[in-house]
Parts: structure tokens; sequence; C-alpha cells
């Protein structure tokens, strides 16, 4: 292999996303393969996948019984449409899926990505009520700092500053309602952010419901906004709060499905039974792209009728329920079976809190914050006071390239430095990842200050 041709040709042609080039240009890495929860690059490296390679590799890299079911798969055949037509796999993982989501849940629609099935779900919503003759229905509630993915209808629900300003004027206006973050609200209480953030729902309920289609929250944790928990007894409220204003209610399990929170779902935390639900990234345990929108029948049934009606859902891609990615996702979750890798994961969660109580000791760690195996720790200038440290300093960017140096990858969202291993990774991988993250953040966090 022509290493210097790889990165060359990188730098040239290749355009990554989510990256600013230089910086990749700086500090490029290119990938070769992957075993277990490890990666290595072109030079032979290795790396542990802190990550989970952006928070969907379940299992590992390499794991035989998915390899095998895509070899299989590919066997009788790799893809054909699903516009008009059903596909063998495609209907056992159906199945699946509706045994695995909540009660009242009957109906998957397939997709490419997280952000397509939160679009999707925008799209259902919206039609929802336009085809049950509600015609006024067309608004869309958010949480403040939520993030849905990046297309423009999944970005015009989601409202994280940095990714979002770019492109306002594409954008359609949702309304937003803060987010119950304890670390956000002035009086630094928990129960005082649920209330508030609670009323202000109500309020903008009161006075709008007639306009709004659906609310769309992430389930539990806002992901990307930089790992922030929802208080107990908050999503049940949002739940109840919908049902009473008749307003569809959307729940986005996209980042914490497949056991990432020590559930299968994170709206089992609260016993949460959504109108939609949308799920991707470890559904395949990270090896191919599919994604759904879940929804009960009293949503589908409003687009049952006869093709003059108009009621037909228009939407749907040339890989939608590919087969090759829907036997890899009924090989995932027959090891998620196999191996009870949601207690496992759970039990792992309590040990990761113990290791990062032990980085929590550091000079420059503000809060972490962690639900099951979904970490983000926070990088401060000022644990005190938890000033962060000016953004053009990049700190909590250069720790993960320090990680990268010491053998583990992640990507840091601000301040905040994601860890999210795999849920299989063992208890001596989880460890390592630990001694590396720590001897990161110290030195770096240090280097500008003494
Ligand atoms: N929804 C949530 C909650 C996410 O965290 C993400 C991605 O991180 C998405 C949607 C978008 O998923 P994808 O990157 O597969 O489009």
């Amino acid at each position: 292999m022509d290493t210097k041709h790889l990165y060359e040709i990188s730098q040239k042609h290749m355009w990554l996303p989510f990256t600013q080039m230089k910086d990749y240009e700086e500090a490029p890495l290119i990938i070769e393969s992957g075993e277990g929860v490890r990666l290595k690059d072109i030079h032979g490296n290795e790396y542990l996948d802190g990550y989970s390679s952006l928070w969907l590799n379940v299992h590992g890299h390499r794991r035989l019984e998915i390899d095998d079911a895509i070899k299989e798969q590919l066997d009788r055949i790799a893809h054909s449409t699903l516009l008009g037509a059903a596909n063998v796999p495609s209907i056992q993982l159906a199945e699946k899926l509706i045994q695995l989501t909540p009660e009242g849940l009957t109906r998957v629609f397939y997709s490419d990505s997280g952000a397509e099935s939160v679009e999707i779900a925008i799209k259902m919503a919206y039609q929802y009520w336009q085809n049950k003759g509600i015609t006024e229905k067309t608004k869309f509630v958010t949480l403040a700092n939520g993030y849905h993915g990046d297309t423009v209808g999944a970005i015009s629900v989601g409202s994280i500053d940095i990714y979002h300003r770019v492109y306002s004027a594409l954008m359609f206006n949702s309304f937003a309602v803060p987010f119950p973050s304890a670390s956000w609200h002035p009086s630094g209480d928990e129960q005082t952010a649920k209330e508030e953030s609670l009323a202000a729902m109500r309020t903008l309920f009161e006075e709008h419901h007639e306009q709004i289609a659906g609310l769309i929250v992430e389930s539990m944790v806002q992901g990307a906004g930089g790992m922030h928990m929802m208080p107990a007894g908050y999503l049940k409220e949002l739940e109840r709060l919908c049902g009473e204003f008749q307003i569809l209610f959307i729940v986005d399990e996209v980042a914490t499905g497949f056991g990432r929170t020590g559930k299968m779902f994170a709206v089992e935390h609260e016993g949460v039974s959504p109108d939609i639900m949308t799920i991707a990234k470890g559904i395949t345990g990270g090896y191919l792209p599919i994604a759904a929108t879940v929804t009960t029948e009293e949503v589908y049934e409003a687009f049952y009728g006869d093709y003059k009606e108009m009621k037909t859902f228009f939407h749907g891609h040339s890989y939608t329920g590919n087969q090759l990615g829907c036997a890899a996702a009924l090989a995932n979750l027959a090891i998620f079976e196999k191996e009870n890798l949601v207690e496992q994961a759970a039990r792992k969660a309590e040990y990761v809190k113990k290791l990062l109580t032990e980085i929590n000791t550091l000079p420059h760690v503000g809060e972490i914050r962690q639900l099951g195996l979904m970490c983000g720790i926070e990088i401060v200038k000022d644990k005190a006071t938890n000033e962060p440290f000016p953004a053009e300093e990049r700190t909590a960017y250069r720790a993960t390239l320090r990680m990268r140096e010491l053998g583990m990858l992640t990507r840091p969202l601000g301040n905040v430095i994601v860890f999210m291993p795999p849920l299989a990774s063992s208890y001596e991988d989880l460890d390592e990842m630990a001694v590396i993250m720590k001897q990161a953040i110290h030195e770096i966090s240090n280097e500008k200050v003494y």
C-alpha cells in the first residue's frame, strides 16, 4: 500500500463531513482495519474506539456473526427496492423491532440515516394532521440545544447554534423550549429547571396547540448538545402534555437506542410510549446504514386509503430497506439477546462511573455527565466556577488529538469530550481508555495554565 499516495489523494480529493479540512491536513488519519474495540490505521497503529465510530458500533469491529449474516445475504441478493415490494430480511427485522420497541408502536418505515428518520417523522406528523383535515397544525416544538441530524428538515427542529446558524435562511421556524438542565439554569437546581421548562411547554401548548403538529425531543439525553440528561419524570410529563393538547409526541432514539443508556431504548427509563420514534445508529451494530421511523397504528391509519385520496406517504429512497443492512441488523439483535447485552451494558456503566470519578479529580475537569455508556466530560478552566477555556484554545479538541497519540479515538463536542465505548468493551478495555483519557486531559489542560 502506497501510504504517501493515500494521504495525497485524501487531501486533494476528499471532503470529510463535519470537518474543517485544514484540521485534517494538520492531523490526517486513515483507518485501514478494525478488530474488536480497536481500529488500525494504514501504518499499523492501533486505537481504542472510544466513541464507537460515532456512537454506533455496538459489538466492536469484525463481529463474526454479523459478517456471516451479510455474506449469507450476499449469496441471495444485495438489494432490491422497497417501493411497492417488501423483502425478506426487512419483514423479519420489522417484526423484531416491533417486539423490542415500546408497546403501542406497530409500524416500521425504513430509511438510511438518523437524519432521514427524523425528516420522515416530521413529514409524517405534518401529513397526519393534513390527512385528517386539520390543516392548521403545521408547526413543531423542540427543546433548545437539541440535535436531530443535519438535513434541512432536521436542522429546522434542532437548535445547536454552531451547526445551524449557517443555514438559518433555509430552515422553517420551530418553537424551542428551554432544556431542563441544572447546569444551564441560573439556580443550578434540577427541580427548578424541570418545573420551569414544563411550565414553558404548557404555556406554549395552551397558546399555540391549534398550530402545533408535533413535539420532537431526544430521548433522555441531549447528545450532540454536550451530553445533558433530562431530570427524572420530565419525559413522562412531556408525553402527558402532548396527549392533553393533541400534539404528536416524537421521540428521537437515534443516539440512545440499542442499549446505549443501559436500556434497549432510553424511553424505558420513564415508561414512555411515543406516537413516533426514530431509530438508527446501533440498529445494525454499526455495520450498514439502516434507520427506521416507528409509529403507532393510529398514525399509520391516517395514511391508509385510496390512491385518489392522496393519503400516500411520499417518501422513499433508492436504498430504503436494503437487504444487507436488514440482515446485519437481525444478526446484531440476535447477539443482543444471546449475550444479554443491555444488562451487561448497564453493569459496565456502573464500572465506568467509578472510572470517571477518578478522572473528575483532575483540576480541569468540570461536570461529568453520564447515562449508561453515554458520557460527556466537560473541560473547564476553573473547576470552582465552571468557566470554560477560551473557545479558540480548543482544549477538548487538543485533548482528543493527544488521546489519538496515546492510542484512543474520540471526538469532542465543544468543550466536552465524548466517551461512548462499544457496549462490548471489556472491563480491561474500559480501564485502558480511562487511563488514556486521564493522561491526555491532564497534559493538555495543564499545558496552558502552568
Ligand atoms: N438524532 C440524534 C439524536 C443524533 O444524535 C443524530 C446523530 O448524532 C442524528 C439524529 C442523526 O443521525 P445520522 O448521523 O445517522 O444522520
